[in-house]
């Protein structure tokens, strides 16, 4: 007779004070805030290497906000830091055309991000992913894992999800939202680098056409300036922080002759000034969910095909890559969107648009609302006068769920204001408000901790000790 034997046959049971699931921006953040409270803090992530979409090339959005003025502190500060140190690139920059953003040298991030969370003490758990959970009345009681080495349960009065799909939640029984009305999602898309790219030949032909590139969006960055003005202005940053718009005569002619794929822009952004690298961020395919494996697994042939006919593209026609080289792609297949949780409290697009301010907020964000569609459709609509709004933790506390709470894109919040939230900036102080409110209520004692019950004015305190930015006009 058949026999059905297994590879691994350990079967364990693995105690901890809280486990986190998810070791993107939100999760490492959760996990470097509750270790260095002094939770035994679990880990767990199904890739090899931590920090997400820290480590894939792409700029971080909503750490400044539109007026150029820093809105992150506490962690995601400390990581930025931990990157300088070990000589990375980290480069404020304002692209001049909606926004700030915080570019970052992938290569030496991944040293800084597993750096931090050894030093802080998180066990982590990488090669290792979540199957199902325990639970009763709301209240979760382990993480069942799956890795070579068999099977662990792991126990723990605290979990947080941020696995960017709220796996936890979901199987919690706590109610989920897909996308947008009809169950649309953004595309995915493939961050990809070129290195030896000459810079000031680049941003020469931005000023000598600036017709080609995406400048001046919002007013709080254009300040009534012309485009000429701008592109003045964004050579005198001297680094290679572009745009080519997708409706621009040069963009879109190439799409027209078939020598690019449909795309709203080619975003140029430096990650590594010695090496004249640069990550781009252009390639884009939609119909894909990336909650369905096989799906999201074909997309890549696509999206490396449009990587390839890019990298052409730049090297034929735009000054400064003539000598540029293709120098790596993203580890993953970028998801900007899947499921995220209804929650006691919901950040809504207005609350975004307005930058309103809330005596309950734990996190800001000040990215536009951006909403990528298919080919070359995209929504950009900026913050008001270029500032900030904040994110109620209520915005992370799952309806019926007692001791999860969640970070990062799975955030409660309309479509709109998801598509500005769910950038690495508010994912990260997300990250950090959950992982030090997990600290604070298992300090406080009780044998069935429950995030809701949690005094807010109390962890905002501790928040803004830790070095959030909480309050202000910003
Ligand atoms: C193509 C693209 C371009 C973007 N551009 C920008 C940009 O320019 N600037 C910006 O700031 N933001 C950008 N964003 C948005 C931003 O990068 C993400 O929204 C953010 O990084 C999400 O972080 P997260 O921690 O919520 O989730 P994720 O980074 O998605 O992390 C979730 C983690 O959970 C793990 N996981 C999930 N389920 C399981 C399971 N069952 N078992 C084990 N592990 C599991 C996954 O492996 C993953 O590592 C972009 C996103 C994409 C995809």
């Amino acid at each position: 007779m058949e026999k059905k034997q297994e590879f691994a046959t350990q079967s364990r049971v693995v105690d901890s004070d809280v486990v986190i699931l998810g070791a993107g921006a939100s999760g490492i953040a959760a996990a470097i805030s509750a270790a260095r409270a002094g939770l035994r803090t679990t880990l767990v992530d199904a890739g090899p290497m931590p920090g997400g979409e820290l480590i894939s090339g792409m700029a971080v959005d909503g750490a400044l906000n539109g007026r150029g003025e820093w809105i992150l502190g506490g962690v995601g500060r400390d990581v930025f830091a931990e990157c300088q140190r070990l000589g990375g690139y980290v480069g404020p920059l304002n692209d001049h055309r909606l926004i700030w953003y915080v570019c970052l040298d992938p290569e030496v991030m991944k040293l800084a991000v597993a750096g931090t969370l050894a030093k802080a003490g998180v066990k982590l758990l990488l090669h290792t992913v979540a199957t199902h959970i325990d639970v009763e009345d709301g209240r979760v009681g382990a993480l069942h894992v799956l890795n070579k080495e068999g099977r662990s349960e792991l126990r723990a009065p605290l979990f947080i999800d941020c696995s960017g799909d709220a796996d936890i939640v979901a199987a919690a029984g706590g109610k989920v939202l897909k996308g947008g009305p009809g169950g649309e999602l953004q595309p995915v898309s493939l961050m990809f680098r070129m290195s030896g790219v000459e810079t000031a030949p680049l941003l020469e032909f931005m000023r000598e056409h600036p017709e080609h590139f995406a400048l001046g969006e919002s007013e709080a960055i254009r300040q009534g300036r012309t485009d000429r003005q701008l592109a003045e202005a964004a050579m005198k940053q001297g680094q290679p922080s572009v745009f080519l718009k997708g409706n621009g005569p040069l963009v879109s002619a190439a799409i027209a002759r078939g020598e690019l794929y449909p795309t709203a822009l080619i975003m140029i952004q430096p990650t590594a000034p010695q090496r004249g690298e640069v990550c781009l961020n252009t390639t884009r395919m939609g119909g894909i969910d990336g909650t369905r494996t096989a799906e999201l697994s074909a997309s890549l042939a696509t999206l490396t095909d449009q990587v390839w006919q890019c990298s052409e593209f730049m090297r034929n026609n735009v000054p400064g890559f003539a000598r540029a080289a293709f120098s790596g792609i993203a580890s993953r297949v970028g998801v900007r969107e899947t499921l995220r949780i209804d929650g006691e409290k919901s950040l809504t697009e207005e609350d975004v648009l307005e930058a309103r301010k809330r005596d309950d907020g734990i996190a800001k964000g000040s990215h536009h609302v951006d909403i990528h569609q298919s080919g070359t459709g995209q929504i950009r609509i900026p913050v008001k006068d270029g500032g900030s709004y904040d994110i109620p933790w209520g915005c992370l506390l799952p309806k019926g769920v007692v001791n999860v709470a969640a970070a990062g894109r799975i955030l409660s919040a309309d479509r709109g204001a998801h598509g500005s939230a769910r950038v690495m900036g508010p994912c990260l102080a997300m990250g950090q408000a959950v992982g030090t409110a997990s600290a604070m209520l298992l300090r406080s004692g009780g044998a069935r901790p429950a995030f809701a019950a949690l005094d807010v004015q109390a962890l905002r305190t501790q928040l803004k000790k830790d070095g959030a930015v909480l309050d202000g006009t910003h």
